[in-house]
């Protein structure tokens, strides 16, 4: 049994992914199948089309998540601030927050405050946890993002009033493919972790069942580019 733990141990993060995408592609597939089949035989009822194109949808966005880990485009660490990615990021989600009564509300006591990180990549960061804590609020509500900086480190904080985590999700978060959610994917938290340890950095959670819940990163502080590396490649 030793050996088996050590075996099982060493299931690469490549090994569990490569059996969650398999699994988790193969649900929609076979319903997929199943509703073809029937509307083969005659039956195309619009009850059909819509189940088609939401398991279709299913696998897409799969898929686009997974992307983001595949392939890491082109990874490049610069010196940017936040609170102008911030405000890009919160434009982004703007028009979903007003569809479902939600506002997106970033604090920050500096014009801009620098990480050096890879802009796509901490984007992402805060798109998963932004999107996030509006899904966990699904009548609408406020969304604050406070940034500071306090000893060299540069905290970012997410914060919701929605239904909370309880500590039986706690467990699993940043598992592939864990979701609570009927159209989660899971990888949300699981790629943002893998880009917050890409970056030097750390994520704690704050929550309380019921009242809502706090995501706290942080990573070492980064400082204004000099004017001669602005723009340069
Ligand atoms: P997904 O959003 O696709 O479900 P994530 O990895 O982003 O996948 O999140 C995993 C799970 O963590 C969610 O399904 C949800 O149960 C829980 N979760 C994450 N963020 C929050 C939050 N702000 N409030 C409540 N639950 C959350
Ligand atoms: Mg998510």
């Amino acid at each position: 049994t030793m050996e088996l733990l050590n075996n099982s141990e060493r299931l690469s993060i490549a090994g569990q992914l490569a059996a969650g995408i398999a699994h988790e592609i193969r649900n929609p597939l076979t319903a997929i199948r199943g509703f073809h089949q029937l509307m083969q035989n005659g039956g195309a009822k619009q009850q059909y089309f819509d189940i088609l194109s939401s398991e279709i949808n299913r696998i897409e966005s799969i898929l686009t998540e997974l992307l983001m880990l595949a392939k890491p485009q082109q990874v490049k660490f610069d010196h940017n601030d936040i609170v102008s990615l911030l405000v890009q990021v919160t434009s982004l989600l703007e028009t979903q927050a007003v569809l479902t009564n939600i506002r997106l509300a970033i604090r920050c006591e500096h014009r801009s405050l620098y990480l050096r990180c890879d802009e796509n990549q901490i984007k992402q960061v805060l798109i998963n946890l932004i999107k996030n804590a509006m899904e966990a609020m699904p009548e609408g509500g406020d969304v604050l993002i406070e940034v500071q900086a306090a000893e060299d480190r540069l905290h970012i904080e997410v914060s919701d009033k929605g239904k909370g985590i309880p500590n039986h999700v706690l467990a699993h978060i940043g598992e592939p493919f864990y979701t609570t959610k009927e159209k989660g994917t899971g990888l949300g938290l699981m790629i943002t972790q893998r880009i917050i340890a890409n970056h030097q950095g750390s994520m704690k959670i704050d929550s309380r069942f019921g009242e809502g819940t706090t995501f706290r990163i942080e990573f070492p502080l980064g400082s204004e580019p000099k004017a001669a590396e602005i723009g340069k490649a």
